[in-house]
């Protein structure tokens, strides 16, 4: 039986998804508007050829039991899939060449992709002083910590890989936290990840490099429709939600299949992006609406490109690889599809998912297709070698990908946490506010949800959505 308080939930990615899953389970009346005719947001999944295409995010790390907990509680654990062994064999470009990334000290050691000045640097890391800086960029804070080469050929194709984004310009604090917080607390990088691993393994989490890759057998979107599935009719698809006003209850202005509508709810979850919810907060916090909507989201192509095996001349044999600025290429990365999770493509055909544009090369992401087309092939070419022609290209394009944890972003995560504080009965949940990750969205949401019953009481919990 719900317990009659009215919540709408404003967006159908994973964040608004889960929240609204859990605030159904905590009794709430759970109402939930989305603009798009489909749920999922960022994750998109789609058929074509036999091949299996993941349009947005084509894996997750498995960070937290709440994540485990929630697809099991979905009874899609059967439909659960971890990356192969060899998904971990992850390669980085140097001098033009794929070099793999070592994944363990010893193999740091050998590895070539670090000149031996650069590994001899690392010794001093323990030595470093912490930075007393409340914000810096995370380039200068693994310059500092690191070293050059070390940001150059480890960190800058991570977060190209990972936020599309630049390290110059992203906040350590804001889109690294758990890193910062290892040099905070522990004075080192290297103590503190010694440390931090006893310390996780007792609250029952993974790090994200220790974390599991999975995906779907069905692909990503099995998440966001499962999740879908179990708020059923809860859900309202080509519902766009134009503004929202506090008057008593929260009313909130709707344009659905095309009809104007007014609601009211005596809670709102936003779970757009920050455009979406700038102008969705004009009238209600007008000087927050105009700060967020400066929050940047650089254009991506995602760039499917499926290929008959006997025309690629290496064996894919790992994730993928990045590309690090300095070898000055125009694609950010490639993950081989196929090579990660079972039955992504016919047999005797293999896949590239590639990635373009980014904070790096925005105006990548908007060559047209032929050009578009062209430069994955090139540099794919260079890098793997191919013999023959793509059988097809699929292409999507993110016109605003991931938001960017630059400098000075904690001031936006602090905002947020101040409009829930001024506004009974108004929250946040979504990758804007405690990292990008589908693990982070998803720990985000059960946070939001905490917060909620905290403030607006417990719903009856025998409530099964
Ligand atoms: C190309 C790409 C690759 C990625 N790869 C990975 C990856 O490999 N692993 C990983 O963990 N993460 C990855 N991410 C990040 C991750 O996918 C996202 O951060 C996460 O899915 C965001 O979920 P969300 O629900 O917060 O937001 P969204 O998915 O953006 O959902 C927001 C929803 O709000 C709706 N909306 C907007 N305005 C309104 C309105 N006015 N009224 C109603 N509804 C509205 C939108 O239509 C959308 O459905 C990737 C992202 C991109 C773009």
């Amino acid at each position: 039986m719900a317990n009659g308080k009215r919540i709408a939930v404003i967006g159908a990615g994973i964040s608004g998804l889960s929240t609204a899953y859990w605030l159904v389970k905590s009794g709430f009346d759970v109402s939930v508007f989305e603009r798009a005719s489909r749920v999922g947001g960022t994750i998109i999944t789609e058929r074509q050829n036999g091949f299996l295409i993941d349009l947005g995010p084509n894996s997750a790390l498995e960070t937290s039991n709440v994540l485990r907990d929630l697809i099991r509680e979905l009874g899609i654990e059967g439909d659960k899939v971890y990356g192969n062994a060899i998904s971990n064999n992850r390669y980085i470009v140097k001098g033009g060449q794929l070099c793999a990334l070592p994944m363990s000290p010893i193999k740091f050691l050998k590895s070539g992709l670090f000149s031996t000045r650069a590994k001899l640097r690392l010794l001093r890391e323990p030595f470093i002083k912490p930075t007393n800086q409340r914000d810096l960029s995370l380039a200068d804070f693994v310059r500092r910590r690191l070293g050059d080469e070390f940001l150059d050929y480890a960190i800058n194709p991570f977060v190209a890989g990972v936020y599309a984004g630049d390290p110059e310009s992203l906040s350590a604090p804001a889109a690294f936290p758990k890193l910062y917080a290892l040099e905070q607390k522990h004075g080192s990088l290297i103590k503190g990840a010694i440390k931090g691993a006893r310390e996780r393994k007792k609250r029952g989490e993974v790090s994200k490099d220790r974390a599991r890759l999975f995906s779907f057998k069905s692909g990503m979107d099995a998440f966001t429709n499962a999740l879908a599935e179990r708020l059923g009719d809860r859900v309202f698809l080509n519902a766009e939600v134009k503004q929202i006003r506090e008057e008593g209850l929260f009313s909130v202005e709707l344009d659905i299949d095309g009809k104007a509508e007014q609601r009211q709810f005596e809670a709102v979850v936003l779970s757009v992006p920050t455009d979406a919810m700038s102008s969705i907060l004009k009238d209600l916090a007008p000087e927050e609406a105009r700060r967020i909507s400066e929050i940047n989201y650089p254009p991506v192509a995602v760039v499917f490109m499926a290929f008959r095996e006997e025309d690629i001349a290496r064996e894919l044999d790992g994730f993928g690889f990045l590309i690090p600025k300095v070898e000055n290429r125009e694609i950010l990365g490639s993950i081989w599809s196929s090579s990660i999770f079972p039955d992504r493509a016919p047999e005797g055909f293999a896949a590239f998912t590639t990635f373009v544009g980014g904070a790096r090369q925005p105006q990548n992401a908007e060559l047209d297709d032929e050009r578009l087309g062209e430069i994955v092939y090139n540099d794919l070419n260079d890098l793997v070698g191919l013999r023959g022609q793509p059988i097809f290209v699929r292409i999507k394009r993110w016109p605003r990908a991931i938001p960017q944890y630059t400098m000075g972003y904690l001031e936006y995560q602090a905002m947020f946490d101040n409009l829930e504080n001024e506004f009974h009965g108004l929250f946040f949940a979504g990758n804007f506010r405690r990292g990008i990750g589908i693990g982070d969205s998803v720990l985000c949401a059960h946070e939001t949800v905490q917060k909620i019953t905290e403030r607006m009481g417990d719903g009856t919990r025998d409530t099964q959505p």
